[in-house]
């Protein structure tokens, strides 16, 4: 206390903005690091069809286990990795990580991966994408790109056209976190979309509040005239999912229903457990 008394605001300013940018860099060189020494792990967070309660596919969520700091989550390094475009090696990893597992599982199972909206700026992320299933041999339907509507702001005829070569291969694209942004319908009417994902923060006061509930009911409406698969994101709980069976959404996600878990994990309980 004494010593930053003697020190101006500026001097204090410059001394965080110092120790930002070296954390920054610190995780950085950490990053790189991770990728090469494998420090990476996927977790799948399982999703359910409403109407049957069958088990259709998952969700896979990358974690970082660092050697100093333990477990990390996905928000606390991605943006990072953007920035630097350390996303595009960590993704290849993700994406070849996931095809591979999903191969394990029924075949009327499908795997989704999450894409960052850097990607579609920087290289060629349908040969990526293409590479990943040639790899491991995993049928193109049973791989699910979810795409947030930040990546659709840039270059709309360019992520058109990135889409379009990505329906060819075969994949399916679905729009996360669907709601939160500025223009959700203007996007689903330019791209070709197959499926929509409400926000978690709708689901969240669902029961409680009329207002939610009707934007619920109408993304389930518009979903359906599109020929769109709508899923539930968050589902915490009985009554929201008895909810969504009513609006008949068709799909739901949440730690009611699953937590993010290891791969091993989701086999023994969901998979094995059920056949
Ligand atoms: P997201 O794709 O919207 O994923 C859903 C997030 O909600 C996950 O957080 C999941 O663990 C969490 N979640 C699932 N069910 C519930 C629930 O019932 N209640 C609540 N409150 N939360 C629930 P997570 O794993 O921390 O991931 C955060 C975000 O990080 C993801 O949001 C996704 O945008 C990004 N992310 C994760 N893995 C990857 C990846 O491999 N690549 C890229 N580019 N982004 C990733
Ligand atoms: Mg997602
Ligand atoms: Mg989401
Ligand atoms: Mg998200």
């Amino acid at each position: 206390e004494a010593k930053s008394a003697g020190r101006n605001n500026w001097q204090v300013y410059a001394e965080e903005m110092n120790e930002r940018v070296q954390q920054k860099r610190k995780l950085e060189t950490d990053l790189r690091a991770a990728i090469r020494y494998q420090e990476f792990f996927l977790e799948f967070q399982p999703r359910f069809q409403i109407d049957d309660n069958t088990l259709c596919g998952a969700e896979a969520l990358i974690r970082w286990n660092h050697p100093v700091n333990g477990r990390l989550e996905p928000d606390s390094f991605i943006p990072i990795a953007e920035q630097t475009g350390l996303i595009v090696p960590l993704s290849d990893w993700v994406l070849d990580k996931a095809c591979k597992t999903a191969l394990t599982w029924p075949e009327t199972m499908f795997v989704s991966i999450n894409l960052s909206p850097s990607e579609f700026e920087r290289g060629d992320i349908v040969s990526r994408i293409g590479a990943a299933l040639t790899n491991s041999g995993l049928a193109p339907h049973r791989l699910e790109l979810e795409i947030t509507e930040s990546v659709l702001l840039d270059d709309a005829a360019k992520v058109l056209d990135i889409m379009s070569s990505l329906k060819k291969i075969g994949v399916r694209l679905s729009m996360d976190d669907f709601g939160t942004g500025y223009s959700s319908l203007s996007y689903l009417r330019t791209f070709p979309f197959d499926g929509i994902k409400i926000d978690k923060s709708f689901i969240a006061d669902f029961v409680e509040y009329d207002t939610s509930h009707a934007i619920i009911e109408s993304i389930v409406g518009l979903g359906r005239a599109l020929s769109m698969t709508v899923t539930a994101e968050g589902v915490e709980n009985v009554n929201q999912l008895n909810q969504l069976h009513k609006v008949k959404c068709d799909q739901a996600q949440g730690y009611f229903l699953g937590r993010p878990m290891s791969e091993r994990q989701f086999f023994d309980s969901c998979i094995t457990d059920r056949q």
